[in-house]
């Protein structure tokens, strides 16, 4: 493994590049944060346009978040039937709303802009259902609170890199890949957008396009002819 130092220059170095690729945005997330809570819990291992699907179904059905956690569970499981594991993601809504409404009076999160980032973030993982990236990706699109979502594509991209070691979970990746960049919200937003990008077009699961990709020079997994176990990547994964 390089020393720090080469690997916080190595993440900084991967980041300009994909900025240039990709451009550099101000941070955007949904205008309503229990809209980007709830759907983020409904967005675990499904495809954007099903989680919207799913939300919008469940929202029809249920206007009120009183209906959401009242509904009989069999029908709040049926109206977001297209996420995937509706019978895991109905219960974590209703004890999530449940607790919020018995804590706050509402199902209404504002009040977390006014909690450091670290309360803010105690509180989120404290509840039923919500992880590290649930709770990141809330605090960093809603709130602009620099911490770094880690979903599936930032993990197997930077693991590939070897900006990670190889067998770093996802949940440890968070803290290693913070330490290596500013701590600015816009920064963090743009390395979450860009690796999670280029994981989904460039550096897929099984056949990343290596021949094509501008990360290529500085990738163990491509000098490595693709021959790593790595946590994040299935071992038929050939780099090309
Ligand atoms: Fe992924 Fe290949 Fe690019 Fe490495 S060179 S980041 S394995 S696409």
């Amino acid at each position: 493994m390089e020393p720090t130092t080469d690997l916080a220059a190595k993440t900084l170095d991967a980041h300009t590049r994909l900025n240039e690729l990709y451009g550099v945005q101000a941070i955007y997330g949904r205008a309503d944060p229990m809209h980007e809570l709830v759907g983020t819990i409904l967005s675990h291992r499904t495809t954007h346009q099903n989680e919207v699907t799913a939300y919008r179904t469940m929202r029809e059905r249920f206007p009120t978040w009183e209906a959401v956690r009242d509904a009989p569970l069999a029908d709040l499981i049926d109206s977001i039937k297209t996420a995937n594991y509706p019978e895991v993601k109905a219960p974590y809504i209703q004890n999530l709303l449940t607790q919020l409404i018995r804590e706050r009076g509402a199902a209404n999160i504002d009040f977390l802009a006014e909690l450091t980032t670290e309360e803010a973030m105690k509180w989120l993982t404290d509840l039923p259902g919500i992880g590290l990236k649930t709770a990141t990706l809330l605090l960093l699109f809603n709130f602009k609170r620099p911490v770094l979502p880690v979903d599936t594509h930032v993990h197997r991209v930077t693991q590939r890199l070897g900006l990670i070691g190889p067998k770093v979970s996802a949940e440890k990746a968070h803290a290693i890949l913070l330490a290596y960049l500013p701590q600015d919200a816009e920064v963090l937003f743009n390395f979450h957008k860009h690796f999670y990008w280029h994981g989904q077009r460039t550096c897929t699961w099984y056949y990343p396009k290596c021949h094509e990709c501008v990360l290529r020079e500085m990738c163990d997994f491509y000098h490595a002819g693709g021959r790593m176990v790595l946590s994040s990547t299935p071992t038929r994964a050939k780099a090309k």
